[in-house]
């Protein structure tokens, strides 16, 4: 099962993600989880991603897409992952399209969570208090200044993702705004059918 979570930041991609982990026994490709290892590590993709990623701006495609084909050539990616957060970009799902068509795959599903995007800055805020209130550390990029860059980032760069499936007949389209359990419901159904 090879999958893309599409949807704006907050939208539950991630919580849906781990739910799919479990149920299909495949990984979990989180880009902003992979650039986030690598600013806390200092690598050299670290460095340069960093202040961008702090601003709620998007990393350089070419930084990203060489990200993705790396770990996808990892063990466990072989039978299938989930890629949660990217592409962001059109020209990030070409170059996923590419990828993939030179190892001769193809993508089961792209999912996109619709949601209202007046609820996010409160879903967020609910994030930073529940990380913190577990002892947590609270993402540099979970604050309304960055957040409000990261929703013009969506809708500038990645709204066109959602457009680029859907001319294709690809994109499935569920109701973010549900409860988690009903969301995690609304995607196993549009994937079986
Ligand atoms: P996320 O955890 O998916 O919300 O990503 C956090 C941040 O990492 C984003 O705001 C971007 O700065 C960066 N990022 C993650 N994935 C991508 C991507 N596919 N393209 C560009 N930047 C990304």
């Amino acid at each position: 099962m090879k999958l893309v979570l599409l949807g704006p930041p907050g939208a539950g991609k991630g919580t849906q993600a781990e739910r799919l982990v479990k149920k299909h026994g495949i990984p979990q490709l989180s880009t902003g989880d992979m650039l986030r290892a690598a600013v806390k590590a200092g690598t050299p993709v670290g460095l340069q991603a960093k202040a961008v990623m702090e601003s709620g701006g998007l990393v350089s495609d070419e930084i990203v897409v060489g990200i993705i084909a790396d770990r996808m050539e990892e063990p466990d990616a072989v039978n299938g992952f989930i890629l949660d957060g990217f592409p962001r970009t059109v020209a990030q799902a070409q170059a996923l399209d590419v990828m993939l068509e030179k190892k001769g795959l193809k993508l089961d599903g792209i999912v996109e969570l619709k949601v209202d995007e007046n609820a996010l800055m409160a879903r967020i805020e609910k994030r930073a208090a529940e990380t913190l209130a577990a002892g947590g550390v609270v993402r540099a990029d979970d604050n309304p200044d960055a957040f409000k860059k990261r929703l013009v980032a969506y809708r500038e760069q990645t709204a066109p993702v959602s457009a680029y499936y859907a001319s294709r007949g690809t994109l499935k389209t569920v109701d973010g705004m549900a409860s988690i359990d009903d969301v995690t419901r609304a995607i196993d159904s549009v994937l079986a059918g």
